[in-house]
Protein backbone atom coordinates (compact mmCIF):
# COMPACT_ATOMS: atom_id res chain seq x y z
CA UNK A 1 0.00 0.00 0.00
CA UNK A 2 2.82 2.43 0.92
CA UNK A 3 4.01 2.21 -2.66
CA UNK A 4 0.63 2.67 -4.06
CA UNK A 5 0.49 6.13 -2.30
CA UNK A 6 1.63 9.36 -3.40
CA UNK A 7 2.56 11.92 -1.65
CA UNK A 8 2.46 15.91 -3.65
CA UNK A 9 2.89 19.21 -2.21
CA UNK A 10 1.69 22.10 -4.21
CA UNK A 11 0.70 25.13 -2.70
CA UNK A 12 -1.44 26.16 -5.74
CA UNK A 13 -4.54 24.19 -5.71
CA UNK A 14 -5.71 24.38 -8.68
CA UNK A 15 -2.41 22.83 -9.59
CA UNK A 16 -2.84 20.01 -6.47
CA UNK A 17 -6.24 19.76 -7.59
CA UNK A 18 -5.23 18.46 -11.64
CA UNK A 19 -2.30 16.35 -10.25
CA UNK A 20 -4.50 14.61 -7.64
CA UNK A 21 -7.38 14.13 -10.38
CA UNK A 22 -4.86 12.03 -12.70
CA UNK A 23 -3.50 9.96 -9.93
CA UNK A 24 -6.32 8.67 -8.95
CA UNK A 25 -7.57 8.22 -12.77
CA UNK A 26 -3.72 6.35 -12.58
CA UNK A 27 -4.69 4.12 -9.50
CA UNK A 28 -2.80 5.49 -6.90
CA UNK A 29 -4.04 6.96 -3.46
CA UNK A 30 -2.86 10.55 -2.91
CA UNK A 31 -1.95 12.16 0.60
CA UNK A 32 -1.53 16.21 -0.36
CA UNK A 33 0.23 18.85 1.41
CA UNK A 34 0.21 21.99 0.93
CA UNK A 35 3.21 23.32 2.17
CA UNK A 36 7.07 21.79 2.63
CA UNK A 37 7.02 22.03 6.22
CA UNK A 38 3.42 19.82 6.19
CA UNK A 39 5.24 16.98 3.88
CA UNK A 40 8.35 17.43 6.10
CA UNK A 41 5.92 16.01 8.97
CA UNK A 42 4.21 13.51 6.62
CA UNK A 43 7.31 11.57 5.88
CA UNK A 44 8.87 11.72 9.27
CA UNK A 45 5.31 9.69 10.26
CA UNK A 46 5.42 5.74 10.71
CA UNK A 47 4.43 4.36 7.05
CA UNK A 48 4.92 7.30 5.39
CA UNK A 49 4.63 7.20 1.15
CA UNK A 50 7.64 6.75 -0.06
CA UNK A 51 6.82 8.26 -3.57
CA UNK A 52 6.80 11.87 -3.81
CA UNK A 53 5.48 14.69 -6.43
CA UNK A 54 7.00 17.76 -4.76
CA UNK A 55 6.61 21.38 -6.35
CA UNK A 56 9.64 23.22 -6.49
CA UNK A 57 8.48 26.75 -5.10
CA UNK A 58 6.51 26.38 -1.62
CA UNK A 59 5.95 28.36 1.06
CA UNK A 60 7.94 26.63 4.56
CA UNK A 61 10.30 24.04 2.93
CA UNK A 62 10.72 24.62 -0.32
CA UNK A 63 10.97 21.34 -2.98
CA UNK A 64 14.78 21.45 -2.71
CA UNK A 65 15.19 22.18 0.86
CA UNK A 66 12.80 18.76 1.21
CA UNK A 67 14.93 16.97 -1.14
CA UNK A 68 18.01 17.91 0.57
CA UNK A 69 16.61 17.41 4.50
CA UNK A 70 15.15 13.73 3.22
CA UNK A 71 18.65 12.44 1.52
CA UNK A 72 19.89 13.76 4.51
CA UNK A 73 17.95 12.40 6.80
CA UNK A 74 18.03 8.73 5.07
CA UNK A 75 21.84 8.70 5.12
CA UNK A 76 21.66 9.04 8.55
CA UNK A 77 18.87 6.33 9.33
CA UNK A 78 21.47 4.03 6.93
CA UNK A 79 18.66 1.39 7.25
CA UNK A 80 18.33 1.60 3.07
CA UNK A 81 14.76 3.22 3.66
CA UNK A 82 14.29 5.15 -0.08
CA UNK A 83 12.38 8.12 -1.16
CA UNK A 84 11.57 8.17 -4.64
CA UNK A 85 11.35 12.56 -5.68
CA UNK A 86 10.07 13.69 -8.72
CA UNK A 87 10.54 17.70 -8.98
CA UNK A 88 7.61 19.35 -10.50
CA UNK A 89 8.07 23.07 -11.29
CA UNK A 90 7.70 25.71 -13.91
CA UNK A 91 11.22 26.33 -14.11
CA UNK A 92 12.54 24.56 -16.88
CA UNK A 93 16.21 25.76 -17.58
CA UNK A 94 18.69 22.88 -17.63
CA UNK A 95 20.56 24.67 -14.78
CA UNK A 96 17.36 24.13 -12.85
CA UNK A 97 17.50 20.57 -13.79
CA UNK A 98 20.51 20.21 -12.87
CA UNK A 99 20.24 21.81 -8.93
CA UNK A 100 17.12 19.91 -8.60
CA UNK A 101 18.64 16.49 -9.39
CA UNK A 102 21.60 17.89 -7.33
CA UNK A 103 19.81 18.22 -4.64
CA UNK A 104 18.97 14.65 -4.03
CA UNK A 105 15.52 14.70 -6.65
CA UNK A 106 15.12 11.28 -8.59
CA UNK A 107 13.75 12.55 -11.81
CA UNK A 108 11.99 16.19 -12.77
CA UNK A 109 8.78 17.03 -14.80
CA UNK A 110 8.27 20.61 -16.01
CA UNK A 111 4.70 21.85 -15.64
CA UNK A 112 2.48 22.36 -17.39
CA UNK A 113 3.11 18.80 -17.83
CA UNK A 114 1.83 15.98 -19.73
CA UNK A 115 -0.42 13.48 -18.44
CA UNK A 116 0.84 10.30 -20.19
CA UNK A 117 4.53 11.31 -19.11
CA UNK A 118 3.43 11.47 -15.89
CA UNK A 119 1.93 8.46 -15.67
CA UNK A 120 5.06 6.47 -16.96
CA UNK A 121 8.11 8.61 -15.32
CA UNK A 122 5.56 7.34 -11.98
CA UNK A 123 5.62 3.88 -13.21
CA UNK A 124 9.59 4.23 -13.48
CA UNK A 125 9.78 5.67 -9.85
CA UNK A 126 7.40 2.94 -8.45
CA UNK A 127 9.71 0.30 -10.69
CA UNK A 128 12.93 1.27 -8.74
CA UNK A 129 11.19 1.55 -4.65
CA UNK A 130 9.92 -2.16 -5.63
CA UNK A 131 13.74 -2.96 -6.80
CA UNK A 132 14.71 -1.79 -3.52
CA UNK A 133 12.13 -2.73 -1.12
CA UNK A 134 13.04 -6.32 -2.90
CA UNK A 135 16.57 -5.88 -2.06
CA UNK A 136 15.78 -5.06 1.98
CA UNK A 137 13.63 -8.28 1.80
CA UNK A 138 16.39 -10.07 0.61
CA UNK A 139 19.00 -8.32 3.04
CA UNK A 140 17.05 -8.99 6.04
CA UNK A 141 16.71 -12.72 4.76
CA UNK A 142 19.71 -12.91 4.12
CA UNK A 143 20.40 -11.67 8.13
CA UNK A 144 18.43 -13.74 9.87
CA UNK A 145 19.25 -17.13 7.74
CA UNK A 146 23.33 -15.94 9.16
CA UNK A 147 21.82 -15.66 12.61
CA UNK A 148 19.35 -18.57 13.27
CA UNK A 149 19.66 -22.36 13.69
CA UNK A 150 18.06 -24.23 11.03
CA UNK A 151 16.97 -26.77 13.30
CA UNK A 152 15.28 -24.52 16.09
CA UNK A 153 14.42 -21.14 14.99
CA UNK A 154 16.66 -19.83 17.98
CA UNK A 155 19.79 -17.79 17.67
CA UNK A 156 22.93 -19.87 16.33
CA UNK A 157 25.72 -19.79 18.40
CA UNK A 158 27.26 -16.58 16.86
CA UNK A 159 24.33 -14.67 16.93
CA UNK A 160 23.80 -15.31 20.93
CA UNK A 161 27.45 -14.26 21.51
CA UNK A 162 27.12 -10.90 19.83
CA UNK A 163 23.47 -10.69 21.81
CA UNK A 164 26.11 -11.34 24.95
CA UNK A 165 28.44 -8.58 24.06
CA UNK A 166 25.78 -6.30 23.36
CA UNK A 167 23.90 -6.76 26.30
CA UNK A 168 26.91 -7.16 28.99
CA UNK A 169 27.93 -3.57 27.22
CA UNK A 170 24.82 -1.83 27.63
CA UNK A 171 24.42 -3.54 31.24
CA UNK A 172 27.86 -1.73 32.45
CA UNK A 173 26.83 1.54 30.94
CA UNK A 174 23.49 1.78 32.45
CA UNK A 175 24.82 -0.26 35.80
CA UNK A 176 22.21 -2.61 35.69
CA UNK A 177 22.59 -6.63 36.85
CA UNK A 178 22.51 -9.32 34.09
CA UNK A 179 22.16 -13.01 34.29
CA UNK A 180 24.00 -15.55 31.70
CA UNK A 181 21.90 -18.76 32.27
CA UNK A 182 23.72 -22.21 30.16
CA UNK A 183 20.79 -25.00 29.96
CA UNK A 184 21.46 -28.59 28.75
CA UNK A 185 18.86 -31.45 28.40
CA UNK A 186 19.80 -33.98 30.08
CA UNK A 187 20.35 -37.77 29.29
CA UNK A 188 19.51 -36.35 25.64
CA UNK A 189 22.11 -39.35 23.79
CA UNK A 190 19.41 -42.02 25.56
CA UNK A 191 16.72 -40.06 23.53
CA UNK A 192 18.17 -40.56 20.35
CA UNK A 193 19.42 -43.82 21.45
CA UNK A 194 15.73 -44.72 22.44
CA UNK A 195 13.97 -43.17 19.95
CA UNK A 196 15.39 -42.17 16.59
CA UNK A 197 17.44 -39.26 15.70
CA UNK A 198 14.39 -37.33 14.28
CA UNK A 199 12.07 -37.75 17.30
CA UNK A 200 15.73 -35.92 19.30
CA UNK A 201 15.23 -33.51 16.46
CA UNK A 202 10.97 -32.80 17.44
CA UNK A 203 12.33 -32.43 21.23
CA UNK A 204 14.97 -29.87 20.61
CA UNK A 205 12.30 -28.04 18.50
CA UNK A 206 9.58 -28.78 21.17
CA UNK A 207 12.26 -27.72 23.74
CA UNK A 208 12.55 -23.80 22.28
CA UNK A 209 9.59 -23.43 21.99
CA UNK A 210 8.32 -23.78 25.24
CA UNK A 211 11.63 -21.91 26.40
CA UNK A 212 10.81 -19.63 24.23
CA UNK A 213 7.24 -18.76 25.59
CA UNK A 214 8.30 -18.21 28.65
CA UNK A 215 11.18 -16.13 28.18
CA UNK A 216 9.89 -11.76 28.28
CA UNK A 217 10.47 -9.89 25.11
CA UNK A 218 14.06 -8.68 26.02
CA UNK A 219 15.58 -11.94 26.84
CA UNK A 220 17.65 -14.17 24.57
CA UNK A 221 17.63 -17.55 23.78
CA UNK A 222 20.54 -18.84 21.36
CA UNK A 223 21.50 -22.71 20.61
CA UNK A 224 24.90 -23.07 22.26
CA UNK A 225 25.67 -26.80 20.95
CA UNK A 226 23.94 -29.58 20.19
CA UNK A 227 21.53 -29.68 22.98
CA UNK A 228 23.11 -27.08 25.25
CA UNK A 229 21.64 -23.70 24.91
CA UNK A 230 22.80 -20.31 25.76
CA UNK A 231 20.74 -17.55 27.67
CA UNK A 232 20.91 -14.00 28.61
CA UNK A 233 18.13 -12.40 31.17
CA UNK A 234 18.85 -8.58 30.90
CA UNK A 235 18.27 -6.49 33.87
CA UNK A 236 17.85 -9.74 36.15
CA UNK A 237 19.19 -10.16 40.05
CA UNK A 238 19.66 -13.26 41.95
CA UNK A 239 15.72 -13.73 42.44
CA UNK A 240 14.69 -12.83 39.34
CA UNK A 241 17.28 -15.02 37.66
CA UNK A 242 16.65 -17.65 40.03
CA UNK A 243 12.83 -17.74 39.20
CA UNK A 244 12.48 -17.05 35.41
CA UNK A 245 15.43 -19.81 35.42
CA UNK A 246 13.32 -22.34 37.43
CA UNK A 247 9.89 -21.73 35.17
CA UNK A 248 12.28 -22.71 32.36
CA UNK A 249 13.13 -26.07 33.88
CA UNK A 250 9.81 -26.71 34.97
CA UNK A 251 8.24 -25.47 31.39
CA UNK A 252 9.93 -28.43 30.16
CA UNK A 253 9.56 -30.85 33.40
CA UNK A 254 5.77 -30.28 33.60
CA UNK A 255 5.03 -32.36 30.32
CA UNK A 256 6.39 -34.83 28.22
CA UNK A 257 7.30 -33.60 24.52
CA UNK A 258 4.33 -35.07 22.02
CA UNK A 259 6.88 -36.86 19.24
CA UNK A 260 6.12 -38.59 16.27
CA UNK A 261 7.92 -41.80 18.07
CA UNK A 262 5.35 -41.14 21.38
CA UNK A 263 5.19 -39.21 24.20
CA UNK A 264 9.23 -38.06 25.43
CA UNK A 265 9.92 -37.28 29.13
CA UNK A 266 12.32 -34.31 29.03
CA UNK A 267 14.49 -32.94 31.47
CA UNK A 268 16.98 -29.65 31.63
CA UNK A 269 19.76 -28.65 34.01
CA UNK A 270 20.40 -25.00 34.02
CA UNK A 271 23.76 -23.13 35.82
CA UNK A 272 23.11 -19.58 36.00
CA UNK A 273 25.63 -17.02 36.66
CA UNK A 274 24.29 -13.63 37.61
CA UNK A 275 26.17 -10.57 36.66
CA UNK A 276 25.38 -7.63 39.37
CA UNK A 277 25.52 -4.06 38.14
CA UNK A 278 28.91 -2.37 37.85
CA UNK A 279 30.91 -5.93 37.70
CA UNK A 280 33.27 -5.66 34.60
CA UNK A 281 33.77 -9.74 33.77
CA UNK A 282 34.89 -10.50 30.11
CA UNK A 283 32.15 -13.07 28.23
CA UNK A 284 34.31 -16.01 28.56
CA UNK A 285 34.71 -15.82 32.07
CA UNK A 286 31.26 -15.19 32.52
CA UNK A 287 29.84 -18.18 30.45
CA UNK A 288 32.71 -20.49 32.17
CA UNK A 289 31.05 -19.71 35.29
CA UNK A 290 27.59 -20.80 33.74
CA UNK A 291 28.88 -23.94 32.61
CA UNK A 292 30.72 -24.49 36.13
CA UNK A 293 27.34 -24.15 37.74
CA UNK A 294 25.34 -26.50 35.08
CA UNK A 295 27.93 -29.20 35.62
CA UNK A 296 27.11 -29.11 39.59
CA UNK A 297 23.29 -29.22 38.55
CA UNK A 298 23.93 -32.42 36.76
CA UNK A 299 26.19 -33.81 39.51
CA UNK A 300 23.90 -32.69 42.13
CA UNK A 301 20.89 -35.03 40.37
CA UNK A 302 19.98 -33.09 36.98
CA UNK A 303 16.59 -31.49 36.75
CA UNK A 304 17.46 -28.34 38.88
CA UNK A 305 18.69 -25.34 38.59
CA UNK A 306 22.47 -24.10 40.32
CA UNK A 307 23.07 -20.46 40.45
CA UNK A 308 26.40 -18.13 41.36
CA UNK A 309 26.76 -14.43 41.40
CA UNK A 310 30.07 -13.43 39.45
CA UNK A 311 33.32 -13.44 40.69
CA UNK A 312 34.43 -9.83 40.67
CA UNK A 313 37.53 -9.27 38.13
P1 LIG B 1 23.80 -35.06 30.07
O1 LIG B 1 22.58 -35.26 30.89
O2 LIG B 1 25.03 -35.24 30.86
O3 LIG B 1 23.77 -33.77 29.36
O4 LIG B 1 23.81 -36.24 29.00
P2 LIG B 1 23.48 -36.12 27.45
O5 LIG B 1 23.24 -37.49 26.94
O6 LIG B 1 22.38 -35.15 27.26
O7 LIG B 1 24.80 -35.48 26.89
P3 LIG B 1 25.80 -35.94 25.78
O8 LIG B 1 26.67 -34.74 25.55
O9 LIG B 1 26.44 -37.22 26.13
O10 LIG B 1 24.93 -36.20 24.50
C1 LIG B 1 24.38 -35.17 23.75
C2 LIG B 1 23.72 -35.78 22.56
O11 LIG B 1 23.02 -34.81 21.80
C3 LIG B 1 24.68 -36.43 21.62
C4 LIG B 1 24.28 -35.95 20.26
O12 LIG B 1 24.11 -37.00 19.36
C5 LIG B 1 22.95 -35.29 20.49
N1 LIG B 1 22.72 -34.21 19.56
C6 LIG B 1 23.47 -33.14 19.33
N2 LIG B 1 22.90 -32.36 18.37
C7 LIG B 1 21.78 -32.99 17.97
C8 LIG B 1 20.77 -32.71 17.00
O13 LIG B 1 20.79 -31.71 16.30
N3 LIG B 1 19.74 -33.59 16.88
C9 LIG B 1 19.68 -34.72 17.64
N4 LIG B 1 18.65 -35.52 17.47
N5 LIG B 1 20.63 -35.02 18.54
C10 LIG B 1 21.64 -34.18 18.72
MG1 LIG C 1 22.73 -33.15 27.79
MG1 LIG D 1 25.52 -31.39 26.25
Amino acid sequence: MILQTVLIADDDSTARLRLSHFLTEFGYRVEACLDGNAVWEKICAEDAPKLLILDWMMPGLNGLELCRRLRQREQEQGDGDYHYILLLTARNETGDLIEGMNAGADDYLTKPFNKGELRVRLRAGRRILELQQQLLEARDRFEKAANTDPLTGANNRGSIERLLNAELDRARRNGQPLAVVMLDIDFFKKVNDTFGHLAGDEVLRETVRRLQAELRIYDHLGRYGGEEFLLIFPGDNVEGARGLAERLRQAIANAPVNTSAGLIETRVSVGVCVVPEGNSQNVEALVGQADVMLYQAKDGGRNRVELTIAATE
